[in-house]
Protein backbone atom coordinates (compact mmCIF):
# COMPACT_ATOMS: atom_id res chain seq x y z
CA UNK A 1 0.00 0.00 0.00
CA UNK A 2 1.24 3.74 -1.26
CA UNK A 3 0.17 6.26 1.69
CA UNK A 4 1.11 9.74 0.72
CA UNK A 5 1.37 12.66 3.39
CA UNK A 6 2.83 11.93 6.75
CA UNK A 7 0.73 14.14 8.58
CA UNK A 8 -1.50 12.41 11.88
CA UNK A 9 -4.30 10.93 9.15
CA UNK A 10 -1.38 9.26 7.02
CA UNK A 11 0.44 7.83 9.80
CA UNK A 12 -2.50 6.83 11.64
CA UNK A 13 -3.57 4.69 8.45
CA UNK A 14 0.13 3.27 8.61
CA UNK A 15 -0.34 2.16 11.81
CA UNK A 16 -3.72 0.78 11.25
CA UNK A 17 -2.70 -1.31 7.59
CA UNK A 18 0.58 -2.16 9.73
CA UNK A 19 -1.73 -4.07 12.21
CA UNK A 20 -3.63 -5.16 9.30
CA UNK A 21 -0.43 -6.88 8.08
CA UNK A 22 -0.41 -4.90 4.70
CA UNK A 23 3.21 -3.45 3.05
CA UNK A 24 3.42 0.00 3.74
CA UNK A 25 5.42 2.82 1.80
CA UNK A 26 4.63 5.93 3.14
CA UNK A 27 6.15 8.67 1.25
CA UNK A 28 5.75 12.16 2.22
CA UNK A 29 7.32 15.53 0.18
CA UNK A 30 8.56 16.85 3.22
CA UNK A 31 9.03 15.59 6.91
CA UNK A 32 6.62 13.40 8.95
CA UNK A 33 4.18 16.20 10.97
CA UNK A 34 5.33 19.29 8.54
CA UNK A 35 2.20 19.80 7.73
CA UNK A 36 -1.30 21.21 9.51
CA UNK A 37 -0.97 18.88 11.96
CA UNK A 38 2.47 20.63 13.65
CA UNK A 39 -0.16 23.57 13.67
CA UNK A 40 -3.19 23.38 15.46
CA UNK A 41 -4.91 24.29 18.90
CA UNK A 42 -3.34 20.86 20.25
CA UNK A 43 -6.69 20.33 21.95
CA UNK A 44 -7.90 16.56 22.21
CA UNK A 45 -11.48 17.72 22.00
CA UNK A 46 -15.16 16.58 21.75
CA UNK A 47 -15.66 19.99 19.77
CA UNK A 48 -18.40 21.95 21.84
CA UNK A 49 -18.75 24.14 19.11
CA UNK A 50 -20.23 21.14 17.01
CA UNK A 51 -23.06 20.64 18.98
CA UNK A 52 -24.36 24.29 17.82
CA UNK A 53 -24.30 22.88 14.11
CA UNK A 54 -26.21 19.80 14.85
CA UNK A 55 -22.56 17.56 14.24
CA UNK A 56 -24.03 15.23 16.87
CA UNK A 57 -22.21 11.96 15.36
CA UNK A 58 -18.87 14.07 15.30
CA UNK A 59 -19.34 15.38 18.80
CA UNK A 60 -19.78 11.30 20.06
CA UNK A 61 -16.80 10.09 17.87
CA UNK A 62 -14.57 12.67 19.02
CA UNK A 63 -15.14 12.12 22.55
CA UNK A 64 -14.77 8.23 22.24
CA UNK A 65 -11.62 9.06 20.70
CA UNK A 66 -11.09 11.32 23.36
CA UNK A 67 -11.52 9.06 26.13
CA UNK A 68 -9.53 6.31 24.38
CA UNK A 69 -6.48 8.86 23.77
CA UNK A 70 -6.20 9.89 27.54
CA UNK A 71 -6.28 5.93 28.13
CA UNK A 72 -3.88 4.75 25.86
CA UNK A 73 -1.57 7.67 25.18
CA UNK A 74 -1.23 9.23 28.55
CA UNK A 75 1.99 10.30 27.67
CA UNK A 76 0.72 12.58 25.54
CA UNK A 77 -2.60 13.32 26.13
CA UNK A 78 -3.82 14.77 29.78
CA UNK A 79 -6.99 16.60 30.78
CA UNK A 80 -7.60 20.09 30.72
CA UNK A 81 -10.34 22.36 32.12
CA UNK A 82 -11.58 24.89 30.38
CA UNK A 83 -13.27 28.15 31.77
CA UNK A 84 -15.82 29.64 29.18
CA UNK A 85 -16.71 33.05 30.41
CA UNK A 86 -20.15 35.04 30.04
CA UNK A 87 -21.14 38.38 30.22
CA UNK A 88 -25.10 37.81 30.90
CA UNK A 89 -27.34 34.85 30.90
CA UNK A 90 -29.78 35.08 28.28
CA UNK A 91 -27.36 35.94 25.01
CA UNK A 92 -27.02 34.18 21.74
CA UNK A 93 -30.23 32.26 21.84
CA UNK A 94 -31.40 33.12 18.31
CA UNK A 95 -28.10 33.14 16.66
CA UNK A 96 -27.58 29.50 18.12
CA UNK A 97 -31.08 28.57 17.16
CA UNK A 98 -29.83 29.96 13.60
CA UNK A 99 -27.13 27.87 13.40
CA UNK A 100 -28.78 24.61 14.63
CA UNK A 101 -31.06 24.77 11.99
CA UNK A 102 -28.54 25.42 9.11
CA UNK A 103 -29.43 28.86 9.21
CA UNK A 104 -26.09 30.43 9.84
CA UNK A 105 -25.28 31.71 6.90
CA UNK A 106 -22.40 33.83 5.16
CA UNK A 107 -24.81 37.29 4.96
CA UNK A 108 -25.63 36.26 8.75
CA UNK A 109 -21.39 35.98 9.60
CA UNK A 110 -21.43 39.89 8.44
CA UNK A 111 -23.90 41.10 11.50
CA UNK A 112 -22.20 41.66 14.71
CA UNK A 113 -22.91 38.76 16.77
CA UNK A 114 -24.83 38.67 20.23
CA UNK A 115 -21.88 37.04 22.61
CA UNK A 116 -23.12 32.72 23.90
CA UNK A 117 -25.15 33.86 27.42
CA UNK A 118 -24.04 31.66 30.41
CA UNK A 119 -27.50 29.47 30.16
CA UNK A 120 -26.66 28.64 26.50
CA UNK A 121 -23.12 27.25 27.37
CA UNK A 122 -24.70 25.50 30.28
CA UNK A 123 -27.08 23.98 27.95
CA UNK A 124 -24.28 22.37 25.82
CA UNK A 125 -22.57 21.62 28.33
CA UNK A 126 -24.67 19.31 29.67
CA UNK A 127 -25.28 17.68 26.41
CA UNK A 128 -21.24 17.50 26.01
CA UNK A 129 -21.27 15.19 29.48
CA UNK A 130 -24.00 13.46 28.26
CA UNK A 131 -22.25 12.39 24.79
CA UNK A 132 -18.63 11.86 26.72
CA UNK A 133 -19.77 9.28 29.57
CA UNK A 134 -15.95 9.62 30.50
CA UNK A 135 -16.13 8.83 34.42
CA UNK A 136 -12.78 9.44 34.79
CA UNK A 137 -13.09 13.27 34.25
CA UNK A 138 -15.41 15.76 36.12
CA UNK A 139 -18.43 16.79 35.25
CA UNK A 140 -18.91 21.03 34.38
CA UNK A 141 -19.82 23.49 36.91
CA UNK A 142 -20.79 26.89 37.16
CA UNK A 143 -18.64 30.04 39.03
CA UNK A 144 -19.66 33.61 39.61
CA UNK A 145 -16.50 35.59 38.33
CA UNK A 146 -14.18 36.52 40.94
CA UNK A 147 -14.89 32.74 42.82
CA UNK A 148 -11.84 31.82 44.04
CA UNK A 149 -9.63 28.83 42.58
CA UNK A 150 -10.98 30.30 39.12
CA UNK A 151 -9.57 32.25 36.52
CA UNK A 152 -10.16 36.07 37.43
CA UNK A 153 -10.86 37.14 34.20
CA UNK A 154 -12.24 40.74 33.44
CA UNK A 155 -15.38 41.60 36.51
CA UNK A 156 -16.36 44.43 34.14
CA UNK A 157 -16.91 42.55 30.68
CA UNK A 158 -17.90 39.15 32.40
CA UNK A 159 -20.34 37.67 35.31
CA UNK A 160 -20.17 33.90 34.87
CA UNK A 161 -17.47 31.39 34.33
CA UNK A 162 -18.49 27.23 33.36
CA UNK A 163 -15.81 24.83 33.65
CA UNK A 164 -15.70 21.74 32.02
CA UNK A 165 -12.90 19.26 30.61
CA UNK A 166 -11.52 18.65 27.42
CA UNK A 167 -7.55 17.16 27.07
CA UNK A 168 -4.71 18.55 25.26
CA UNK A 169 -1.53 17.05 23.60
CA UNK A 170 1.19 19.02 23.69
CA UNK A 171 3.06 17.31 20.91
CA UNK A 172 0.75 16.48 18.20
CA UNK A 173 3.85 15.98 16.39
CA UNK A 174 5.32 13.38 18.84
CA UNK A 175 2.36 11.71 19.03
CA UNK A 176 2.55 11.20 14.95
CA UNK A 177 5.82 9.71 15.32
CA UNK A 178 4.61 7.31 17.91
CA UNK A 179 1.92 6.19 15.55
CA UNK A 180 4.88 5.64 13.00
CA UNK A 181 7.00 3.26 15.74
CA UNK A 182 3.77 1.55 16.52
CA UNK A 183 3.81 0.70 12.53
CA UNK A 184 7.31 -0.27 12.55
CA UNK A 185 6.76 -2.44 15.74
CA UNK A 186 3.96 -4.47 14.08
CA UNK A 187 5.92 -4.70 10.72
CA UNK A 188 8.46 -6.13 12.81
CA UNK A 189 6.15 -8.49 14.35
CA UNK A 190 4.66 -9.69 11.11
CA UNK A 191 7.59 -9.54 8.69
CA UNK A 192 6.15 -7.37 6.55
CA UNK A 193 7.73 -4.33 5.13
CA UNK A 194 7.62 -0.55 6.06
CA UNK A 195 8.97 2.45 4.79
CA UNK A 196 8.95 5.65 5.90
CA UNK A 197 10.66 8.27 2.68
CA UNK A 198 9.99 11.91 3.66
CA UNK A 199 11.54 14.80 1.20
CA UNK A 200 10.53 12.12 -1.49
CA UNK A 201 8.19 12.91 -4.40
CA UNK A 202 5.60 10.02 -6.02
CA UNK A 203 5.38 9.59 -9.57
CA UNK A 204 2.40 7.55 -11.43
CA UNK A 205 3.76 5.85 -14.61
CA UNK A 206 0.25 3.59 -15.18
CA UNK A 207 -0.11 1.13 -12.67
CA UNK A 208 3.88 1.72 -11.40
CA UNK A 209 4.98 4.26 -8.98
CA UNK A 210 8.17 5.60 -9.02
CA UNK A 211 9.61 7.69 -5.66
CA UNK A 212 12.02 9.96 -6.52
CA UNK A 213 14.50 11.47 -3.82
CA UNK A 214 13.98 15.32 -4.07
CA UNK A 215 17.18 16.22 -2.49
CA UNK A 216 18.80 14.66 -5.68
CA UNK A 217 19.10 11.75 -8.61
CA UNK A 218 17.09 11.70 -11.30
CA UNK A 219 16.69 7.94 -11.20
CA UNK A 220 13.77 6.63 -8.89
CA UNK A 221 15.14 4.94 -5.68
CA UNK A 222 11.81 2.73 -5.42
CA UNK A 223 9.45 1.38 -8.26
CA UNK A 224 6.85 -0.75 -7.21
CA UNK A 225 3.00 -1.14 -7.92
CA UNK A 226 0.92 -0.70 -5.16
CA UNK A 227 -2.40 -2.58 -4.61
CA UNK A 228 -4.14 0.85 -3.30
CA UNK A 229 -2.79 4.23 -2.92
CA UNK A 230 -4.09 6.42 0.28
CA UNK A 231 -3.74 10.64 -0.41
CA UNK A 232 -3.53 12.00 3.12
CA UNK A 233 -1.87 14.79 1.85
CA UNK A 234 -4.28 16.86 3.81
CA UNK A 235 -4.46 20.75 2.40
CA UNK A 236 -2.68 19.39 -0.77
CA UNK A 237 -5.31 16.88 -1.56
CA UNK A 238 -5.84 18.60 -4.90
CA UNK A 239 -2.18 19.61 -5.85
CA UNK A 240 -1.29 15.87 -4.81
CA UNK A 241 -4.30 14.57 -7.35
CA UNK A 242 -3.13 17.34 -9.87
CA UNK A 243 0.61 16.03 -9.79
CA UNK A 244 -0.45 12.61 -10.02
CA UNK A 245 -1.98 13.32 -13.37
CA UNK A 246 -5.59 12.06 -11.96
CA UNK A 247 -8.23 13.86 -12.87
CA UNK A 248 -10.72 14.88 -9.91
CA UNK A 249 -13.36 17.77 -8.39
CA UNK A 250 -11.99 20.02 -6.20
CA UNK A 251 -11.96 18.22 -2.95
CA UNK A 252 -10.33 20.58 -0.32
CA UNK A 253 -11.25 24.42 0.55
CA UNK A 254 -8.42 25.34 2.91
CA UNK A 255 -8.94 27.44 5.84
CA UNK A 256 -6.12 28.96 7.44
CA UNK A 257 -5.92 29.36 11.46
CA UNK A 258 -3.38 31.26 13.08
CA UNK A 259 -1.96 30.82 17.01
CA UNK A 260 0.19 33.28 18.92
CA UNK A 261 2.53 31.86 21.46
CA UNK A 262 3.68 33.79 24.64
CA UNK A 263 5.80 33.25 27.46
CA UNK A 264 4.14 36.94 29.18
CA UNK A 265 4.84 35.60 33.15
CA UNK A 266 1.60 37.62 34.33
CA UNK A 267 -0.81 35.70 31.63
CA UNK A 268 0.74 31.92 31.98
CA UNK A 269 0.16 33.47 36.40
CA UNK A 270 -3.24 34.35 35.09
CA UNK A 271 -3.89 30.32 33.81
CA UNK A 272 -2.48 28.49 36.00
CA UNK A 273 -3.38 24.63 34.74
CA UNK A 274 -6.57 25.72 33.28
CA UNK A 275 -7.50 27.62 29.88
CA UNK A 276 -9.98 29.64 28.61
CA UNK A 277 -12.57 29.54 25.53
CA UNK A 278 -13.62 32.92 24.76
CA UNK A 279 -15.73 34.50 22.58
CA UNK A 280 -13.78 37.12 20.01
CA UNK A 281 -15.78 40.34 19.25
CA UNK A 282 -16.70 38.98 16.00
CA UNK A 283 -18.22 35.47 17.53
CA UNK A 284 -15.47 32.98 16.64
CA UNK A 285 -14.02 30.82 19.79
CA UNK A 286 -10.52 31.72 20.38
CA UNK A 287 -8.88 29.22 23.11
CA UNK A 288 -5.88 30.43 25.47
CA UNK A 289 -4.20 27.48 26.53
CA UNK A 290 -1.48 26.28 28.80
CA UNK A 291 1.70 25.07 27.21
CA UNK A 292 4.53 24.56 28.80
CA UNK A 293 6.18 27.26 30.56
CA UNK A 294 3.88 29.53 27.67
CA UNK A 295 -0.12 30.18 26.86
CA UNK A 296 -1.06 29.43 23.06
CA UNK A 297 -3.92 31.77 22.01
CA UNK A 298 -5.45 31.02 18.53
CA UNK A 299 -7.02 30.66 16.23
CA UNK A 300 -8.18 32.44 13.37
CA UNK A 301 -10.53 31.25 10.27
CA UNK A 302 -9.53 32.42 6.57
CA UNK A 303 -10.33 31.07 3.11
CA UNK A 304 -6.50 30.64 2.01
CA UNK A 305 -5.85 29.29 -1.58
CA UNK A 306 -2.11 29.73 -1.66
CA UNK A 307 0.70 26.94 -0.67
CA UNK A 308 -0.43 25.34 2.63
CA UNK A 309 3.45 25.45 3.47
CA UNK A 310 3.22 28.90 2.95
CA UNK A 311 0.81 29.81 5.22
CA UNK A 312 2.18 32.45 7.70
CA UNK A 313 0.29 34.54 10.66
CA UNK A 314 -0.82 38.04 9.35
CA UNK A 315 -0.40 41.23 11.50
CA UNK A 316 -3.98 41.40 11.36
CA UNK A 317 -4.62 38.11 12.91
CA UNK A 318 -1.89 38.97 15.22
CA UNK A 319 -3.74 41.77 16.48
CA UNK A 320 -6.77 40.53 16.33
CA UNK A 321 -5.44 37.60 18.90
CA UNK A 322 -3.80 39.78 21.32
CA UNK A 323 -6.92 42.24 21.97
CA UNK A 324 -9.14 38.99 22.22
CA UNK A 325 -6.56 37.88 25.10
CA UNK A 326 -6.44 41.89 26.25
CA UNK A 327 -10.45 41.79 26.99
CA UNK A 328 -10.97 38.59 29.22
CA UNK A 329 -7.57 39.28 30.50
CA UNK A 330 -6.40 42.74 30.52
CA UNK A 331 -4.37 42.54 33.72
CA UNK A 332 -2.03 41.06 31.82
CA UNK A 333 -1.13 43.57 29.31
CA UNK A 334 -0.57 42.00 26.75
CA UNK A 335 1.48 43.22 23.84
CA UNK A 336 3.58 42.58 20.55
CA UNK A 337 6.62 42.65 22.55
CA UNK A 338 5.14 39.41 24.82
CA UNK A 339 4.96 37.21 21.60
CA UNK A 340 7.58 34.98 21.44
CA UNK A 341 6.23 33.08 18.31
CA UNK A 342 3.19 32.72 15.89
CA UNK A 343 2.33 29.71 13.46
CA UNK A 344 -0.13 29.34 10.32
CA UNK A 345 -1.78 25.83 9.43
CA UNK A 346 -4.37 25.13 6.66
CA UNK A 347 -7.23 23.13 8.07
CA UNK A 348 -8.00 20.52 5.16
CA UNK A 349 -11.88 21.29 4.94
CA UNK A 350 -14.15 19.85 2.20
CA UNK A 351 -14.42 22.31 -0.86
CA UNK A 352 -17.88 24.18 -0.22
CA UNK A 353 -17.52 27.38 -3.11
CA UNK A 354 -17.79 29.43 -0.16
CA UNK A 355 -21.53 28.38 0.24
CA UNK A 356 -20.75 28.25 3.93
CA UNK A 357 -19.09 30.29 6.69
CA UNK A 358 -15.50 28.50 7.50
CA UNK A 359 -16.63 28.35 11.09
CA UNK A 360 -19.84 26.30 9.87
CA UNK A 361 -17.98 23.85 7.55
CA UNK A 362 -18.04 19.97 9.18
CA UNK A 363 -14.84 19.13 10.91
CA UNK A 364 -15.86 15.77 10.61
CA UNK A 365 -13.41 13.29 8.00
CA UNK A 366 -14.67 11.17 5.16
CA UNK A 367 -12.59 8.85 2.29
CA UNK A 368 -13.36 9.83 -1.45
CA UNK A 369 -12.51 7.06 -4.18
CA UNK A 370 -11.38 8.24 -6.84
CA UNK A 371 -12.61 6.32 -10.36
CA UNK A 372 -9.80 7.87 -12.76
CA UNK A 373 -6.79 6.16 -12.05
CA UNK A 374 -5.69 2.36 -12.92
CA UNK A 375 -5.07 1.81 -8.88
CA UNK A 376 -7.40 2.28 -6.26
CA UNK A 377 -7.03 5.25 -5.43
CA UNK A 378 -8.63 7.06 -1.98
CA UNK A 379 -8.19 10.50 -0.73
CA UNK A 380 -8.81 11.41 2.66
CA UNK A 381 -10.55 14.25 3.22
CA UNK A 382 -10.85 16.45 6.85
CA UNK A 383 -10.40 15.29 9.97
CA UNK A 384 -8.99 16.07 12.85
CA UNK A 385 -5.84 15.10 15.51
CA UNK A 386 -8.45 14.29 17.60
CA UNK A 387 -9.90 11.60 15.28
CA UNK A 388 -7.18 10.88 13.26
CA UNK A 389 -7.25 6.85 14.88
CA UNK A 390 -10.93 6.33 13.94
CA UNK A 391 -10.79 7.85 10.88
CA UNK A 392 -8.14 5.26 9.82
CA UNK A 393 -10.17 2.58 11.18
CA UNK A 394 -12.27 3.22 8.85
CA UNK A 395 -10.22 4.34 5.54
CA UNK A 396 -8.30 0.97 6.64
CA UNK A 397 -11.59 -1.07 6.23
CA UNK A 398 -13.10 0.48 3.32
CA UNK A 399 -9.12 -0.08 1.32
CA UNK A 400 -8.66 -3.50 2.05
CA UNK A 401 -12.01 -4.42 0.87
CA UNK A 402 -11.47 -2.58 -2.14
CA UNK A 403 -8.27 -4.87 -2.82
CA UNK A 404 -10.40 -7.97 -1.46
CA UNK A 405 -8.31 -8.27 2.42
CA UNK A 406 -9.54 -8.86 5.42
CA UNK A 407 -10.07 -6.84 8.28
CA UNK A 408 -7.58 -8.35 10.89
CA UNK A 409 -7.75 -6.17 13.28
CA UNK A 410 -8.04 -2.64 14.57
CA UNK A 411 -6.11 -0.18 17.38
CA UNK A 412 -8.80 0.35 19.33
CA UNK A 413 -6.97 -1.02 22.69
CA UNK A 414 -3.71 -0.62 21.30
CA UNK A 415 -1.41 1.41 23.50
CA UNK A 416 0.83 4.33 21.96
CA UNK A 417 4.14 3.89 21.98
CA UNK A 418 5.62 5.75 25.02
CA UNK A 419 2.71 4.59 26.60
CA UNK A 420 3.29 1.20 28.01
CA UNK A 421 3.33 0.22 31.93
CA UNK A 422 2.51 4.39 31.85
CA UNK A 423 3.03 5.42 35.78
CA UNK A 424 -0.88 5.82 37.38
CA UNK A 425 -0.39 9.23 38.14
CA UNK A 426 2.08 12.31 37.94
CA UNK A 427 3.64 11.70 41.14
CA UNK A 428 4.16 8.16 40.12
CA UNK A 429 5.96 9.80 37.00
CA UNK A 430 7.82 12.22 39.06
CA UNK A 431 8.87 8.89 41.08
CA UNK A 432 9.74 6.80 38.07
CA UNK A 433 11.91 10.41 36.78
CA UNK A 434 13.80 10.22 39.89
CA UNK A 435 14.93 6.54 39.48
CA UNK A 436 15.80 7.21 35.91
CA UNK A 437 18.11 9.95 37.11
CA UNK A 438 19.54 8.04 39.52
CA UNK A 439 19.79 4.85 37.46
CA UNK A 440 21.49 6.68 34.35
CA UNK A 441 22.90 9.87 35.66
CA UNK A 442 21.17 12.32 33.85
CA UNK A 443 19.72 15.26 35.55
CA UNK A 444 16.23 15.14 36.50
CA UNK A 445 15.14 18.02 34.55
CA UNK A 446 16.95 16.19 31.31
CA UNK A 447 15.01 13.53 32.61
CA UNK A 448 11.88 14.92 32.43
CA UNK A 449 11.96 16.70 29.57
CA UNK A 450 13.01 13.67 27.78
CA UNK A 451 9.70 12.09 29.17
CA UNK A 452 7.76 14.61 27.76
CA UNK A 453 9.07 13.43 24.18
CA UNK A 454 9.02 9.62 24.37
CA UNK A 455 7.18 8.57 27.46
CA UNK A 456 8.19 5.16 28.76
CA UNK A 457 10.66 4.62 25.94
CA UNK A 458 12.69 6.94 28.06
CA UNK A 459 13.97 4.31 30.06
CA UNK A 460 15.55 2.81 26.79
CA UNK A 461 16.85 5.49 24.95
CA UNK A 462 18.55 7.20 28.29
CA UNK A 463 20.26 3.97 28.96
CA UNK A 464 21.76 4.12 25.70
CA UNK A 465 22.38 6.98 25.58
CA UNK A 466 23.89 7.05 29.15
CA UNK A 467 26.84 5.18 27.68
CA UNK A 468 27.81 7.85 25.37
CA UNK A 469 28.37 11.71 25.43
CA UNK A 470 26.38 13.76 27.65
CA UNK A 471 26.70 17.18 26.83
CA UNK A 472 23.65 19.51 26.13
CA UNK A 473 22.87 21.36 23.11
CA UNK A 474 23.98 24.70 24.90
CA UNK A 475 21.63 26.22 27.22
CA UNK A 476 19.01 23.50 26.77
CA UNK A 477 18.43 20.43 28.92
CA UNK A 478 18.52 18.00 26.23
CA UNK A 479 21.43 15.81 25.37
CA UNK A 480 22.99 15.97 21.74
CA UNK A 481 23.12 12.60 21.80
CA UNK A 482 19.43 12.61 21.79
CA UNK A 483 19.43 14.17 18.47
CA UNK A 484 21.66 11.72 16.97
CA UNK A 485 19.43 8.92 18.37
CA UNK A 486 16.32 10.91 16.36
CA UNK A 487 18.53 11.30 12.75
CA UNK A 488 19.03 7.29 13.15
CA UNK A 489 15.80 6.33 14.37
CA UNK A 490 12.94 8.93 13.71
CA UNK A 491 14.16 9.74 10.05
CA UNK A 492 15.07 13.40 11.14
CA UNK A 493 16.81 14.73 8.28
CA UNK A 494 17.06 18.78 8.72
CA UNK A 495 17.57 21.25 11.33
CA UNK A 496 14.03 22.26 10.77
CA UNK A 497 13.09 18.23 11.51
CA UNK A 498 14.46 17.92 15.08
CA UNK A 499 14.19 21.71 16.04
CA UNK A 500 10.65 21.99 15.67
CA UNK A 501 9.47 18.28 15.12
CA UNK A 502 11.66 15.98 17.26
CA UNK A 503 13.18 18.02 20.09
CA UNK A 504 10.30 20.53 20.04
CA UNK A 505 13.11 23.44 20.86
CA UNK A 506 10.99 25.71 18.68
CA UNK A 507 9.20 26.09 22.12
CA UNK A 508 11.99 26.70 24.09
CA UNK A 509 12.99 30.10 24.79
CA UNK A 510 16.20 28.82 25.21
CA UNK A 511 17.62 27.43 22.27
CA UNK A 512 20.16 30.41 20.93
CA UNK A 513 21.79 30.25 17.95
CA UNK A 514 24.64 28.40 19.54
CA UNK A 515 22.49 25.50 20.26
CA UNK A 516 21.65 25.29 16.10
CA UNK A 517 24.72 24.96 15.35
CA UNK A 518 25.59 22.19 17.83
CA UNK A 519 22.57 20.05 16.05
CA UNK A 520 24.20 21.50 12.85
CA UNK A 521 27.25 19.42 13.51
CA UNK A 522 25.42 16.29 14.71
CA UNK A 523 23.74 16.46 11.22
CA UNK A 524 27.21 16.56 9.59
CA UNK A 525 28.30 14.15 11.81
CA UNK A 526 25.44 11.56 10.81
CA UNK A 527 26.27 12.43 6.66
CA UNK A 528 22.59 14.57 6.64
CA UNK A 529 24.50 17.82 5.65
CA UNK A 530 28.48 18.62 4.55
CA UNK A 531 30.32 20.74 6.69
CA UNK A 532 30.57 23.10 3.57
CA UNK A 533 26.74 23.75 3.85
CA UNK A 534 26.62 24.45 7.50
CA UNK A 535 26.62 28.48 7.75
CA UNK A 536 23.99 28.68 4.51
CA UNK A 537 22.09 26.24 6.54
CA UNK A 538 21.99 28.04 9.49
CA UNK A 539 21.40 31.34 7.72
CA UNK A 540 18.60 29.74 5.88
CA UNK A 541 17.08 28.21 8.90
CA UNK A 542 17.31 31.85 11.14
CA UNK A 543 15.29 33.04 8.15
CA UNK A 544 12.88 30.35 8.51
CA UNK A 545 12.36 30.90 12.27
CA UNK A 546 11.84 34.55 11.72
CA UNK A 547 9.70 34.49 8.51
CA UNK A 548 7.48 31.41 9.05
CA UNK A 549 7.19 31.75 13.04
CA UNK A 550 8.61 35.61 13.98
CA UNK A 551 11.27 33.81 16.39
CA UNK A 552 14.68 34.97 16.24
CA UNK A 553 16.97 33.96 17.92
CA UNK A 554 19.72 35.08 20.07
CA UNK A 555 23.63 34.40 19.80
C1 LIG B 1 -5.63 26.39 13.16
C2 LIG B 1 -5.97 24.95 13.34
C3 LIG B 1 -6.35 24.46 14.59
C4 LIG B 1 -6.67 23.13 14.75
N1 LIG B 1 -6.94 22.67 15.99
C5 LIG B 1 -7.20 21.37 16.18
C6 LIG B 1 -7.39 20.86 17.48
O1 LIG B 1 -7.25 21.58 18.47
N2 LIG B 1 -7.70 19.57 17.62
C7 LIG B 1 -7.83 18.73 16.55
O2 LIG B 1 -8.15 17.56 16.76
N3 LIG B 1 -7.62 19.17 15.29
C8 LIG B 1 -7.30 20.45 15.09
N4 LIG B 1 -7.05 20.93 13.83
C9 LIG B 1 -7.18 20.02 12.69
C10 LIG B 1 -5.94 19.16 12.49
O3 LIG B 1 -4.76 19.87 12.77
C11 LIG B 1 -5.88 18.67 11.04
O4 LIG B 1 -7.12 18.18 10.63
C12 LIG B 1 -4.87 17.55 10.89
O5 LIG B 1 -3.63 17.92 11.43
C13 LIG B 1 -4.70 17.20 9.42
O6 LIG B 1 -3.74 16.20 9.33
P1 LIG B 1 -3.37 15.58 7.93
O7 LIG B 1 -2.48 14.43 8.22
O8 LIG B 1 -4.60 15.30 7.16
O9 LIG B 1 -2.63 16.75 7.16
P2 LIG B 1 -1.15 17.33 7.33
O10 LIG B 1 -0.71 17.32 8.73
O11 LIG B 1 -1.14 18.63 6.62
O12 LIG B 1 -0.25 16.29 6.55
C14 LIG B 1 -0.21 16.24 5.15
C15 LIG B 1 1.19 15.85 4.72
O13 LIG B 1 1.20 15.64 3.32
C16 LIG B 1 2.46 16.05 2.82
N5 LIG B 1 2.35 16.21 1.38
C17 LIG B 1 1.87 17.27 0.67
N6 LIG B 1 1.88 16.99 -0.65
C18 LIG B 1 2.37 15.73 -0.78
C19 LIG B 1 2.58 14.85 -1.89
N7 LIG B 1 2.31 15.22 -3.14
N8 LIG B 1 3.11 13.62 -1.65
C20 LIG B 1 3.40 13.21 -0.38
N9 LIG B 1 3.19 13.99 0.69
C21 LIG B 1 2.69 15.23 0.49
C22 LIG B 1 2.76 17.31 3.61
O14 LIG B 1 4.15 17.57 3.60
C23 LIG B 1 2.24 16.93 4.99
O15 LIG B 1 3.27 16.37 5.80
C24 LIG B 1 -6.67 22.25 13.64
C25 LIG B 1 -6.27 22.73 12.39
C26 LIG B 1 -5.91 24.06 12.25
C27 LIG B 1 -5.42 24.57 10.93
Amino acid sequence: MLILGAGINGAAVARELALNRVSVCLVDTADVASGTTAYSSRLIHGGLRYLEYRELDLVRESLTERTRLLRLAPQFVRPLRMYIPSADRWGGMWRVLRNFLGRGDVSAATRPAAPRGALLVRIGLWLYDRYARDPSLPRHTSHRVGQPGTIAVDPRRYRWLSAYYDAQVMYPERLTLAMLEDARRSSHEHGIAFDVLTYHRTELRGEQVEVFDQRGGSEPVLTFQPAAIVNATGAWVDETLRRLHVDSRRLIGGIKGSHLLTHSAKLRAALGADALYVEAPDGRPVFMLPLGDAVLIGTTDIAYEADPAEAVASDEEIDYLIETAGRVLPQAKLSRDDISLHYCGVRPLPHTGGAKRPGAITRRGWLDRNENCPIPLFSVIGGKITTARSLAEETAATVLDAIGRPVRGNTREQVFAGGEDYPASEVEVRRVCEQLATTTGFDLEQVERVWQLLGTRSRNVLAELSAGDRRCIADTVLPCSLARWMIRHEWARTLGDLVERRLMLLYDQRLKTIGLRQLAEVLVEAGALRSEEVEAELKAYRQRLKEHFGRELTS
